[in-house]
């Protein structure tokens, strides 16, 4: 076996406690967080300014879990609490929302009772947010005024009535007089705060040692490998390390002495923003300043107005970055030290491009995923390799194996194996995806990443990891997932469809897009007309980022192996030939 590892020069992970929930974590200076005399506001929202020092989110968390018990009728919150694993008794709670400052607040007071937060893409339409609320088994929601009626909607057809959804508070910059009227008699993250005053103090919560890594945190969705979205159960043991291993070796090029602000534009539904961003960043004592929505013109007043130094993209803004270098000279970014890319390949040209055009700001990339808790590797400010994605955080072992399972050395490239305390219990019900993707081998649990990534040593001698394709069905647009499955199912049921496979194909804008290769019924004419009304199909059915930008070819068959499983690859290559010649 080849095992990569963290470079020597990066401290060893140490022990973390597996007795308390992620919030006790990044909230209590018990636990090792910053000093909050001395830190900054965890959040900040970027828009209004407003505020809530450390002290104030506890006692938020505190109060509102009070409600919150009384909302789902929990007599004992610790009933079930030295059972494992997800059961019926859970207490779910939808989250669907725009980014605030009260995200993670939320997340904590659900959690303080012993309950799971499953966080959804405030992008979804009301049939993709009901899927997560069936699946998950949710019991209440929290969204916010601005996507109150599709919640509405997704909540009816779950099952979940009006009183079990509330509403966080959002910068009424962000709503109109319409949406504000809709959300009247809603109760608000607020008032049950207020209610929560006056109700009975919440026994402590009784976690033995070790629970923490078995108790579900988080169920998030995410396709995997293959197939439909599915509820990865996040622990909090996963995250708690997570957040160790980003510091520990941040510490070998960042001064943590000194609290920062940091912006937190990506959506708080998603595992990059959720650990990086919202946990990590406020545990050294920096803010994490809150944007509910990309807009040139305010990110660059926000970067400037709040002094930001850390900016966590993903690659398409910083594609917007390198196009925009006028309007960006207009502004003071003095500040900006670092930027950070995930969730999606970021090239070494564009890598490249902003080094030039942005001398002062240091570009890196990370890389990770759901499954994995987030970060698995990430550049470390002291040797930059454009187009590499860094080298492998403490405590976390990879391998790189060929499609017979055999371990390759560095220079070779094969699928990326990961075992770390960071990977996930493991898909919510759902045994076969469970049985492919997590594997003993050699006495660990490896999670088998379906990325192709290559280790290559750098002139400082450290190993890094470039990833270099994607062996698994997954799209990803402007760092969105599209599950490929998802949308062959959807134009399966139109009645022109026959047949179809959906793969990626390049987008200058958002990376990739969706492109549909489709068999059409008998007698059904293959015409520009039909092409339309199929990219309408999706486009009235799904959210925007799944819409097939990357249009519809008619073909004769979809090539197949023995077995029926689509071969994609064939149609990549055709794609990538296309392209080439035109
Ligand atoms: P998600 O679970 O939504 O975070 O998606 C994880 C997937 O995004 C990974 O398995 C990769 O396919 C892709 N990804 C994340 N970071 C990178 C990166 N730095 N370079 C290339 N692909 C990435």
């Amino acid at each position: 076996m080849i095992i990569y590892e963290a470079p020597k020069w990066v401290a060893k992970l140490p022990a973390r406690p597996d007795h308390i929930p992620i919030g006790e974590f990044i909230l209590n200076p018990a636990y090792g967080r910053a000093d909050p005399a001395k830190s900054n506001p965890p959040f900040v929202c970027g828009i209004t300014g407003k505020s809530y020092s450390v002290t104030e989110i506890a006692e938020r968390v505190e109060y509102a879990a009070r409600a919150i018990r009384r909302i789902l009728k929990i007599d004992d919150i610790n009933k079930g609490g030295a059972q494992t694993g997800f059961s019926e008794w859970e207490k779910v709670v939808g989250i669907f929302s725009i980014n605030c400052i009260d995200y993670l607040t939320v997340c904590y007071a659900v959690h303080r009772v012993n309950g799971i937060t499953s966080p959804a893409n405030a992008a979804y339409n009301a049939a993709e947010f009901a899927y997560q609320l069936k699946d998950s088994k949710a019991k209440a929601i929290f969204t916010c005024a601005p996507l109150l009626d599709t919640a509405l909607e997704a909540a009816k057809e779950a099952g979940i009535s009006k009183e079990y959804v509330f509403l966080l508070p959002v910068p009424g910059e962000v709503t109109t007089a319409e949406m504000r009227k809709q959300a009247e008699g809603f109760r608000t993250f607020d008032d049950l705060v207020d209610e929560g005053r006056r109700l009975q103090a919440l026994p402590d919560l009784q976690w033995e040692n070790g629970f923490a890594r078995k108790k579900v945190a988080f169920v998030s969705y995410s396709s995997g490998t293959s197939g439909l979205p599915k509820g990865v159960l996040i622990s909090h043991f996963n995250m708690v390390t997570n957040v160790i291993q980003i510091i520990q070796y941040g510490k070998s090029f960042r001064d943590y002495s000194k609290p920062t602000n940091i912006l937190a534009l990506l959506p708080q539904s998603h595992i990059y923003a959720l650990v990086v961003m919202n946990q990590s960043e406020p545990y050294v004592g920096n803010s994490a300043v809150v944007v509910p929505k990309f807009e040139l013109v305010p990110f660059l007043d926000c970067i400037q107005r709040f002094k930001l130094s850390f900016l966590f993209l993903v690659p398409p803004l910083m594609i917007l970055m390198a196009k925009n270098k006028a309007l960006l000279d207009k502004y003071d970014l003095s500040s900006v030290q670092l930027i950070m890319t995930g969730a999606a390949p970021l090239t070494e040209e564009l890598s490249l491009e902003m080094d030039k055009l942005y001398p002062w700001m240091k570009v890196v990339q990370g890389y990770g995923m759901t499954e994995s808790s987030t970060v698995v590797t990430f550049t470390s400010g002291i040797d930059i390799w454009h187009g590499s994605s860094g080298c492998i955080l403490p405590g976390i072992k990879c391998r790189i194996v060929n499609l017979e399972g055999e371990d390759l050395g560095e220079g070779e490239a094969g699928e990326l194996l990961i075992s770390a305390d960071n990977i996930v219990i493991g898909y919510l019900n759902n045994k076969k995806a469970n049985d492919e993707t997590f594997v003993m081998e050699h006495g660990h649990r490896w999670l088998r990443t379906g990325d192709e990534a290559v280790v290559k040593k750098s002139s400082k001698g450290n190993q890094h990891v470039f990833i270099v394709d994607r062996l698994k069905e997954l799209i990803k647009v402007s760092g969105f997932q599209v599950a490929p499955a998802e949308l062959e199912g959807h134009l399966l049921n139109h009645p022109k469809v026959a047949d179809c496979a959906v793969i990626p194909v390049p987008n200058d804008k958002t990376v990739e897009m969706p492109k549909a290769f489709v068999v059409l019924n008998p007698g059904v004419s293959p015409s520009e007309e039909t092409k339309q009304e199929l990219i309408k199909w999706v486009a009235d059915h799904k959210s925007k980022h799944k819409r097939l930008g990357g249009g519809v070819e008619f073909i004769d068959i979809v090539p197949k192996s023995p077995s029926g499983k689509i071969l994609r690859r064939l149609l990549r290559d055709k794609e990538r030939d296309r392209r080439r010649a035109e």
